[in-house]
């Protein structure tokens, strides 16, 4: 039976190291903070929100939240995100997603300053992923990336197979994993006859939004799987990997909840504390 890779407890010690990383910016007079933005009133998003507000709280972290109807004329949203850039005093700059029909994401998004970009969406930001750049990058793959770390597991000469070719989760974290040196392997909806590639995976990582679609009889015995997905089912969520019928021949395999999105919330906020460096640090 595969032991448990603990988001829970990962998330725990990094928000610690935040924690601590905060309180020195403060001794040198700064004060990290962290500035979202809420168009509309997409229920899961006002959670996301107020969820990111109680982290920051928590890990001394300044937090204002922006919203704004879902009326708002792109114009005015985009002249709320120039004031925020040019503001010394917001570290880190979170549109919540879904933006209302009407609005261009890309434009919205293109609009944050890259180094405020804490949700690693800024093509500068996507093209610092592929040259291999200090950047900002997506939270969920590194969510992947530092639960493997955290649990003790090497990635350096593995066979990483991702499922999922997905701009927020499969795509960066391919880049990302590189440069751990890994041997990558991705595939996708149109990928022919999935479980013969991913029994060949010594980490196997699934982020496609397909409840339960890695089966038992798709995973080596002894490899160690990462779920990313997230798929809501009667009563809650669930993974896109089979946890229970996994679990009988993983070596450690992650579960949801309490895998993969744990970590997310203290990733953005490790974001922001980028932030500051690749801003100057000190003014
Ligand atoms: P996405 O953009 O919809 O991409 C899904 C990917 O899965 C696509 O590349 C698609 O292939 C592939 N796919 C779909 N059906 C497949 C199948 N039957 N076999 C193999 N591949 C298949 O999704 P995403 O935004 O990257 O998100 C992926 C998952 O991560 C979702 O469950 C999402 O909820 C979750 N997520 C979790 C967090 C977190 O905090 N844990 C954060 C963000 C997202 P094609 O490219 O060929 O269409």
């Amino acid at each position: 039976m595969g032991q448990l890779l603990d988001g829970k407890a990962v998330s725990k010690i990094l928000k610690e190291e935040i924690r601590e990383e905060i309180a020195q910016w403060k001794e040198k007079g700064v004060q990290p903070k962290l500035a979202v933005i809420l168009v509309g009133d997409d229920p899961a998003s006002v959670v996301y929100a107020r969820s990111k507000q109680k982290v920051c709280e928590g890990i001394g972290m300044a937090f204002e939240l922006f919203t704004m109807p879902g009326s708002t004329p792109e114009a005015e949203i985009l002249a709320t995100i120039e004031k925020l850039n040019n503001d010394q005093n917001v570290h880190g700059i979170m549109i919540e997603l879904p933006l209302p029909k009407g609005i261009r994401k890309e434009t919205v998004m293109a609009a944050v300053r890259p180094d405020k970009d804490v949700d690693g969406v800024h093509p500068i930001n996507r093209g610092y992923i592929l040259s291999g750049e200090e950047g900002l990058f997506p939270a969920t793959p590194q969510s992947c990336i530092e639960l493997l770390l955290r649990s003790g597991v090497e990635i350096a000469g593995k066979h990483v197979v991702i499922v999922g070719r997905g701009e927020t989760v499969g795509k960066p974290l391919v880049f990302l994993i590189l440069k751990h040196n890994a041997t990558v392997t991705i595939c996708h909806s149109k990928t022919p006859d999935l479980g013969a590639f991913t029994r060949q995976a010594d980490i196997l990582i699934a982020a496609v939004g397909r409840a339960k679609l890695i089966k038992k009889d798709m995973v080596k015995a002894g490899a160690i799987v990462v779920d990313a997905g997230i798929n809501e089912i009667p009563g809650g969520i669930c993974g896109d990997v089979d946890f229970e019928a996994v679990q009988d021949v993983a070596e450690l395999i992650s579960p949801v909840p309490g895998g993969v999105g744990s970590l997310t919330t203290a990733l953005i906020m490790r974001n922001v504390l980028k932030g500051i460096v690749l801003q100057g640090g000190v003014r």
